[in-house]
């Protein structure tokens, strides 16, 4: 069931222009264009959790 859930996350995407919600490229209400919102904060694999914390690190030193 997890698995399934993040799939249909991944497909979810909001309208750029009227904030709607679609399955599709093109939103169904005004075809804007629409992106995914937010990528799953539960994911094994982040790709950005590295960079993250690269930043924060690298912060880190720059404070002391
Ligand atoms: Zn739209």
């Amino acid at each position: 069931m997890e698995s399934l859930s993040i799939s249909y996350m991944k497909k979810i995407k909001k309208c750029l222009n009227c904030d709607s919600y679609t399955l599709s490229d093109v939103c169904d209400e005004c075809g804007g264009e629409t992106v995914v919102p937010d990528p799953p904060k539960f994911s094994p694999e982040d790709k950005y959790g590295e960079y993250r914390r690269r930043q924060k690190k690298l912060k880190g030193v720059e404070d002391g």
